[in-house]
Order: structure tokens, then sequence, then C-alpha cells
């Protein structure tokens, strides 16, 4: 027997995107169901979990749901950086138990979430609106109509690939983690590896979770690169290259594998009664690939749109637009000084990253911190690039504002 449910919004994906515009949109007063595929919500991680402070304040997630860190250490083959802050700047999630606040402060705003349904079809209108969706629960079919549907399925982008909108993202990332328990690790920095041995288009990461856990992780740039991030993390872990080997012993206890879009903000994110946030609009900072919270953000702000328009009877793309003026005006910019950047990084030979960190070496820790958040304030850039003691910094910067 098919199950039928009628919503205002349906949400399909239980991650940081599909909970925040959740929440919103319930805390807006409107009717939401929050769909997750898996048995409860972040049971599978696909993510390392970087963000930065002042996001986590912005979002209000709770101090026992993330590990502070201070310092940035990089290492090529034949160099080693650091940049040291007075005060934490960036944190390591613990995943599971944010994405299930973000979920639970939508049940709490009203919500309704359901797991193990995962969705694969779409219903549409007589003008070819989508006007819900159906796939298959614990009971078997299920049906949901709604006024408004948001794909928040992540990289699968299940519906609107099922609307015949988009196809399969052409450049993006694959990553592999092993969270492990290590016997030495300073709890307040970080490392990323760059180089030919650690990723050849990408890098390899040490992120600490505090009480000696960590997650040391490979990422490849595809298509640039046909390595296997799995096998290349072992390769790398049993060599105990670099700064993995004062780790000292290491206890792997989950392993963590994922795939997320690198094809910059090509995608149109509104249609009528449908929008696309986080994965599923390739809202992510290309420089080190990570999208928690610009999903969060945006979820929310979509949330609020969505929720806004249902209220005003009028659910086309017009009326759904806001939230694309929204992101587009917060971020379009900054994304394409980011993709020169990483165009720059994807080319390096590992003679040019020893040179390169040499460069970022001389950078401030806020000025690092906003260059790999990508956060290239127009003033700020025409700062770095007009008045940095460092030539090399000016020239970095001036890539970043356009200039060759
Ligand atoms: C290896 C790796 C490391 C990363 N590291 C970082 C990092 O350090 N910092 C950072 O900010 N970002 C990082 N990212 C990116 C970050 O994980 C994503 O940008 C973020 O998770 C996007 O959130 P989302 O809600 O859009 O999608 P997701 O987190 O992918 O959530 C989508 C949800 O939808 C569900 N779903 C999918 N299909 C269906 C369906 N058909 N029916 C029902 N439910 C469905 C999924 O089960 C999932 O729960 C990393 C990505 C990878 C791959």
């Amino acid at each position: 027997m098919s199950e039928e449910y009628h919503y205002d919004l349906v949400v399909v994906g239980g991650g940081p995107a599909g909970s925040s515009a959740a929440f919103t949109a319930a805390k807006n007063g409107i009717k939401v169901a929050l769909l997750e595929k898996e048995n409860s919500i972040a049971e599978t991680v696909r993510t390392s979990g970087v963000t930065w402070i002042q996001s986590i304040k912005e979002f209000g997630i709770p101090v026992d749901c993330f590990n502070p860190i201070k310092n940035f250490s990089f290492c090529s083959p034949n160099n080693e950086i650091s940049i040291k802050g007075a005060i934490p700047k960036a944190a390591v999630l613990d995943v599971r138990k944010t994405y299930r606040w973000l979920a639970n402060e939508a049940k709490k705003a009203g919500a309704d979430i359901f797991v193990k349904i995962n969705i694969n079809d779409v219903i549409k209108n007589d003008e070819d609106d989508i006007v819900g969706v159906s796939g298959v629960g614990p009971n078997g079919k299920i049906t949901f109509h709604s006024k408004v549907v948001i794909d928040a399925s992540g990289f699968s982008s299940t519906v609107c690939k099922a609307m015949g909108f988009v196809t399969q993202w052409e450049r993006f990332g694959a990553g592999a983690e092993y969270e492990v328990k290590v016997e030495n690790i300073d709890s307040e920095t970080w490392w990323l590896m760059v180089g030919q041995q650690y990723s050849p288009a990408g890098y390899a990461w040490i992120f600490p979770l505090g009480n000696n856990m960590a997650r040391i992780g490979v990422g490849v740039g595809k298509p640039e690169s046909n390595v296997d991030p799995t096998q290349r993390l072992k390769e790398i872990m049993d060599a105990k290259l670099g700064p993995i080997k004062k780790l000292g012993k290491i206890t792997p206890i989950e392993f963590h594998y994922g795939l997320i879009p690198n094809d910059g903000l090509s995608r149109k994110t509104v249609f009528n009664n449908l929008i696309l946030v986080g994965d599923s609009a390739g809202q992510a900072n290309p420089l080190v690939l990570e999208g928690i919270r610009y999903a969060i953000r945006f979820g929310r702000v979509a949330g609020k749109v969505v929720s806004d328009a249902v209220k005003s009877g009028k659910t086309d793309e017009s009326a759904l637009y806001p939230y694309e003026a929204n992101w587009k005006k917060e971020i379009e910019s900054k994304i394409k000084s980011a993709g020169k950047v990483q165009d720059r990084w994807i080319s390096l030979s590992d003679e040019e990253w020893d040179k390169e960190l040499d460069i970022i070496k001389e950078l401030t820790s806020e000025e690092f911190i906003d260059f790999i958040k990508a956060d290239f304030g127009l003033s700020n850039m025409i700062k770095l690039a007009a008045h940095h003691p460092k030539l090399a910094v000016r020239q970095l910067f001036n890539l970043v504002k356009g200039k060759k």
C-alpha cells in the first residue's frame, strides 16, 4: 500500500543544508517535512568537518560540538611552515553531533523528520512544474505532495536530476579519511600536506578533534587526477609521511568517504516550486572544498524565502528568486576569485609548492584565514595586492583580483 502525505514544503536530504532550510521554514510557520534516506541523521559521515569560529557563533552551534584550532601548519615535499594565531579562528566539528543538533533545531521549530525514505522520483503538474516527490520508505512506496520542494540531497542532486534540470557534476573532489586515535597530537594545530606524494591534484590533511583523536585524509581533484584517494591515504599512512610520523601509534576508528562538486557556481538554483541548496547547488569554497557553512547559511535563507512565498500564495521562480539573489551577492565574486587560486594550485609542481609555502608564510594569521576562507573582500584584496611588504604576496593577491 502506498503512503501519501501533504506538506507546504518538502526538503529532500537531512544534511546541514536540508536541516537548516527545514528549521527556518518551520519557524516561519509553514508545514515542513524533512526527508533523509539513511537510518538516522548523519549516520554516514562524508566530510572532515572543518569550519570557522565566526560561522559557529553566527549559527549558534553549541560549544561541545567542535574542537577549536589556533595554528595552521603546511608541509610540502621540502618545506614546512606554521602560521600561529593568538586565538582560535577555525574548528573541527564533531560532524554527527552538529548535524543532529541542526536537525533537532528543525524538529523543535515544528518540522516533521522522516528517516529511511529514499526519494527517487518527482511529481509534476500539468505545467511540468514539481508538486512533490516519491520514493521508497520502510513500508514500500511513499509520496509527499508539496507546494515547494528543496533539493538538499547533496552531491547526488536527486530531485533536480529527476526533473531533468541537471546532469552529473563534471568536476568534483573525491576524499577519503580515517578518524583515528593517536599517541601524540597538538589539538590546536591542523596540517595541510601538499605535493605529488600526498595528492597530485588536491591535498592531504590532519585535523585534530581533541582527546587524542584526529581525521587523516586525502582529497583528489577529478577529472584532473585518476588517483584513488582511499589507496593513496593507505599509502601515506603506511609510509608515515611528513607530519603523520609525529602522531606515533595510529588506531583507525572509522572510515569516511565522500564527493564534493567543484564546478563553481554553475547551476541555476531556482525554478517554479523548487530550490537547490548546499552541495546540490555547488555552494562550496573551491580553495579547500569546504561547504558546510554555506549549506547552513543558504539553507536558512532558502527556508525563509520559501516560507514567505508559501504564505503569499505564489511559489513560482520569481517568488523564490530572492534566495538566488542572496547567495549570489554574498559569494559569487569570492568563489570566482578562489577558483583562480585553485587553478594555480592544481598545476603546481613539488618545487613550486615548496616556494608557494614561503609566500603563504608571509601572511598574518588573519590574512591567512581570510585567504583560505576565500573571504576576499574587495578592500582587503586591494590592500594586500597594493601594500603587502612582500612582492610575492602582492603578486598572489593581484591574481585573486584578476590582474596577471
Ligand atoms: C571528503 C570530504 C571532506 C570535506 N571536508 C569539508 C570540511 O572540512 N569543511 C567543510 O565545510 N566542508 C567539507 N566538505 C564539504 C561538505 O561536506 C559539504 O559541502 C556539505 O556536507 C554540504 O551539505 P549538504 O547538506 O548540501 O549535503 P550533504 O551533507 O551531502 O547531505 C545530503 C543529505 O541528503 C541525503 N540524501 C541524498 N540523497 C537522498 C535521497 N535520494 N533521498 C533522501 N535523502 C537523500 C544524504 O543521505 C545526506 O544526509 C567535504 C566534503 C568531502 C567529500
